[in-house]
């Protein structure tokens, strides 16, 4: 069998799953090969955990040639150009060819596409934004609190609902709830709208349990860091002493120069194989625009949410199918669309809501009792994902299986 070069762009939860699996299932004489510009992967779901100083930096973040497999080649750099038909990605190091490529390289955030949002937002959906805030948020000591959802799509619907009932919680446990006044702006109608009324409605009134005002239907035009005034389109203005923003997002530049995003700047795939218009090229996570079954508006369609989840599923399907095609046999994975996820709600408590996105006639979503279980859940999540492959990551598994199986929820991690 003639030696293939499998070329992974992007290290991070996608790709990571991605080269791992591939790892695991080919021979040695095929390469696996990872584009990563980051030498270090952090956790993103546990940036809220960063946020409120639950987690130090250093727990939440690994070398990422600690998290792969031996034999994975990761290449450190920035992938500068692909060229579809020469079957070639441009690295600082030189250029790389492929039998197959992977697209995984997410989404970037873009602060300064809003007029004055980069010079006054605090963040917690980076690392580094994540830290800086834990400190804002320990000197703040009171005042309004503006959390913003700049503009869709944003990546896991559920962390600014998160965030904003984690700062609360926060300023709970500092005696100072009373004194700090939160509000949470955003273009959505309502929480996780993909999610269906039903589920919206339990985490809308779960945030306004906490005492956090909910503003839906707010598109974030301007920030004038002078006065502190926020503007929305058509909406009442409203001053703020600390803001927080969720930035607008966009796939990389990268992958919009190659051709392989439509207008809105994502890439279109088959939401059961996840390959591009390119047979031997697929795309998978948050870079991907899938289109879901129903609409959120009349004019609207109800895409896939950018979440890790789906990265993950997506990216063992893409390894499996990849696998199969080079063993000369029908690839048969296909993405189901079935989903999870846990939504912190402080106090160590969290929901759990999970369903199948590519339902006919719109998705089915359902929002399990907060609980502690469903925490425990997401930290055990946590330190399996963190854990390099070894003994320590087996056996995390199968007590992530074994809680799965004992809540009836869905916990297969590949
Ligand atoms: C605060 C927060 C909380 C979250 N919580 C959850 C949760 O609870 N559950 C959940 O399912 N999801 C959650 N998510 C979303 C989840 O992190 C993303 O959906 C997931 O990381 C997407 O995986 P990906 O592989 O598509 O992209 P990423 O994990 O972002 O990986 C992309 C990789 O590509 C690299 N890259 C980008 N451009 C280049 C380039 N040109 N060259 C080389 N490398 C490049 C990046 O450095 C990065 O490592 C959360 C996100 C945030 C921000």
């Amino acid at each position: 069998m003639p030696s293939r070069t499998i070329l992974i762009l992007g290290g991070g939860i996608g790709g990571l799953v991605a080269a791992n699996e591939l790892r695991r299932l080919l021979s040695r004489e095929h390469r696996v090969v990872v584009v990563e510009k980051n030498t270090d992967h952090a956790f993103a779901p546990s940036f809220l955990w960063l946020m409120t100083g639950d987690r130090r930096p250093e727990e939440i973040s690994r070398d990422v040639q600690q998290l792969v497999r031996k034999g994975v080649e990761l290449l450190h750099g920035e992938a500068l150009g692909i060229d579809l038909a020469a079957h070639r990605v441009e690295t600082p190091a030189g250029s790389v060819t492929y039998d197959f490529l992977v697209v995984a390289l997410g989404a970037e955030l873009a602060p300064e596409s809003i007029p004055g949002l980069a010079e006054s937002a605090q963040m917690f959906y980076t690392f580094d934004g994540a830290a800086k805030l834990h400190n804002v948020l320990r000197d703040f000591s009171g005042g309004k609190i503006a959390i913003v959802v700049a503009a869709l799509p944003f990546k896991c619907p559920a962390a600014p609902y998160e965030g904003a009932m984690l700062i609360a919680d926060l300023f709970q446990r500092r005696g100072l709830r009373d004194k700090v006044d939160l509000h949470l702006f955003t273009p959505e109608p309502l929480p996780m709208p993909v999610a269906g009324p039903e589920l919206g409605n339990a985490v809308r009134k779960a945030v306004e349990d906490r005492g956090i005002a909910f503003h839906p239907l707010q598109k974030l035009t301007e920030v004038n860091p002078a006065t502190r005034k926020i503007s929305f389109e058509g909406k009442e203005s409203f001053t703020y002493d600390l803001l927080i923003a969720v930035p607008p997002h966009r796939s990389p530049r990268v992958v919009r120069e190659a051709g392989l995003a439509n207008q809105a700047g994502w890439v279109p795939v088959d939401s059961a194989t996840l390959a591009t218009r390119d047979e031997n090229v697929y795309a998978i996570g948050d870079v991907t625009a899938i289109p879901l079954p129903g609409r959120w508006k009349p004019d609207v369609p109800l895409m896939l949410p950018k979440a890790g989840v789906f990265a993950h599923a997506q990216a063992l399907v893409v390894a499996r199918r990849i696998a199969d095609r080079i063993a000369g046999k029908a690839a048969r994975d296909k993405f189901s669309g079935e989903g999870y996820c846990m939504l912190e709600a402080g106090e160590h408590l969290a929901g759990f809501a999970s369903g199948q996105f590519l339902a006919e006639p719109s998705p089915q979503i359902k929002l399990r009792q907060i609980g502690r279980s469903w925490h425990l859940g997401k930290v055990l999540f946590e330190k399996w994902w963190l854990a390099a492959p070894g003994v320590k990551k087996e056996t995390l598994r199968l007590l992530i299986e074994l809680g799965g199986k004992a809540l009836r929820v869905p916990a297969a991690i590949g």
